[in-house]
């Protein structure tokens, strides 16, 4: 069997209704074709995020059970303190809200006006706390990420000659913090390999700069490291993720991905100043350092999620899964990029709807179609989001690559409802002439995709 069954058996279910095309047709008219205004009930497959949307297993709910709601040192904050340490094992602990939490107190202490933070690519949020310090973010990714159907085992690495370039160049003190996002999600969930990681570091280490590690999708990654990079296959999940942190000096975590929880982010640290001041910083902002904006209960959720997320039977179902989906659509003839990486299998816009140009955005009205013949939705990655208006000409100008990503929650469905999300797309690239193009009604001047109204063009 190439990929494995799911390692769980269900005990509670969560009814999912599927509408019938005319209710669908009328509430994406509604929604102004924009799938973020959408009832979520009335999805039957919803590939919007794989953040904060994991089912938690009996032994997560037995602990939330347990919760202590102390103020001040809940018994739960200790459990998520071991739990956290031996995986990462970085000496200071900080539990935060979200993961964003943690880069926003990791750079108001580290970060100035102007300072330049290399990454291999930032993901939104990153890049917008560092534009938010008036930093700039820099993103160093390997030539390769930027070609949708380039074969390459760790197409999430960093570009380590242009990051020496940037240390030799930059005063040292202009570079506050070396980062590496892990897998890179930016690019399409791809891993980056122990040999960048470990080359990333000793850059970090010859030019005396801390190196910092986004690690929303870490097991993944080790996972992909055991499976592609050699000297690590048969290396136990644990032992591979011990490694690979040892490497830096800390990391920013969102425990809604690879921590198997809703809700939750931390931040470890083996600096000890820096650890005082962004502990300051957490009770100005989240709450007291033992729970960081977190109830107990949540704190126990991680603790255990944490370890279950490093489950080897565990990850070779959840990317298998993904790549199953991403095989079927493969298969079938469907544009998607290649390789599949751990979260997510993307859609090429360009190549699934060639008769719609980018000014009536071919992901957008994709992802519109999906949703209206399918009850799927999944989320544009492409001109909508990441397009600009030209304030002078009106014009719109497009990123290089118009996708469509399908995220999988984590245990959340089943191979069967990756067959029924392929079958679908199938069905939908068969009729793919009949999908109309979109123009924009109203968009905001920031982050419009997420509030944009659309219209069909006729
Ligand atoms: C989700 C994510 C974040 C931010 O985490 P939130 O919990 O959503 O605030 C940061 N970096 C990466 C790579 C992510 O995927």
């Amino acid at each position: 069997m190439r990929f494995p069954p799911e390692p769980f058996r269900i005990k509670v279910v969560e009814p999912v209704r599927k509408t019938t095309r005319e209710q669908r047709d009328r509430l994406i008219r509604e929604a102004g074709f924009n799938v973020f205004r959408l009832p979520a009930e009335s999805i039957y497959v919803d590939l919007l995020t794989d953040s904060g949307t994991s089912a938690m297993s009996d032994n997560q709910w037995a602990g939330i059970m347990l919760g202590d709601e102390s103020y001040a040192g809940s018994k739960n904050y200790y459990h998520f303190v071991e739990s956290v340490r031996s995986i990462f094992g970085f000496k200071n602990i900080l539990p935060t809200h979200q993961g964003r939490s943690a880069e926003h107190l990791l750079f108001s202490v580290t970060v100035r006006p102007g300072d330049v933070v290399p990454n291999n690519t930032h993901f939104d949020t990153t890049r917008a706390n560092v534009l938010h310090r008036q930093g700039v973010p820099m993103d160093l990714v390997i030539e390769e990420a930027h070609d949708p159907e380039r074969e390459h085992p760790f197409k999430g690495n960093m570009n380590t000659q242009k990051l020496e370039r940037l240390l030799q160049q930059e005063d040292a003190d202009r570079v506050p913090l070396i980062m590496m996002t892990i897998t890179n999600n930016s690019v399409g969930g791809q891993p980056v390999s122990m040999e960048n990681l470990r080359c990333v570091s000793a850059l970090a280490k010859k030019y005396h700069r801390p190196f910092f590690i986004d690690a929303c999708r870490f097991a993944e990654n080790c996972y992909f490291i055991q499976q592609r990079e050699p000297g690590y296959s048969g290396r136990d999940i644990q032992e591979i993720a011990r490694e690979l942190f040892s490497l830096a000096d800390g990391c920013t975590m969102s425990v809604k991905k690879d921590g198997l929880v809703n809700i939750g982010g931390f931040l470890a640290l083996n600096d000890d100043a820096w650890a005082e001041q962004c502990a300051d910083l957490l009770i100005l902002l989240e709450g007291f350092p033992t729970y960081g904006g977190l109830a107990g209960r949540d704190l126990e959720a991680i603790a255990r999620g944490l370890q279950e997320g490093v489950d080897e039977g565990y990850l070779a179902y959840r990317v298998g899964q993904v790549h199953y989906l991403g095989d079927l659509l493969d298969q079938a003839g469907i544009p998607i990029v290649k390789p599949v990486g751990g979260h997510a299998v993307f859609l090429n816009a360009k190549k699934f709807l060639p008769h719609l140009p980018r000014e009536q955005f071919p992901g957008q009205a994709l992802a519109c179609a999906l949703y209206r013949e399918a009850a799927i939705r999944a989320i544009e990655i492409g001109g909508l989001m990441f397009g600009v208006r030209d304030p002078h000409s009106g014009r719109e100008q497009f990123p290089e690559l118009e996708l469509v990503r399908l995220a999988i929650p984590r245990r959340v469905y089943t191979s069967m409802h990756m067959q029924y999300v392929a079958e679908s797309i199938v069905e939908l690239y068969r009729n793919r002439k009949a999908v109309k193009g979109l123009r924009i009604v109203h968009q905001a001047p920031l982050l419009r995709h997420f509030t944009a109204r659309l219209e069909e063009v006729d």
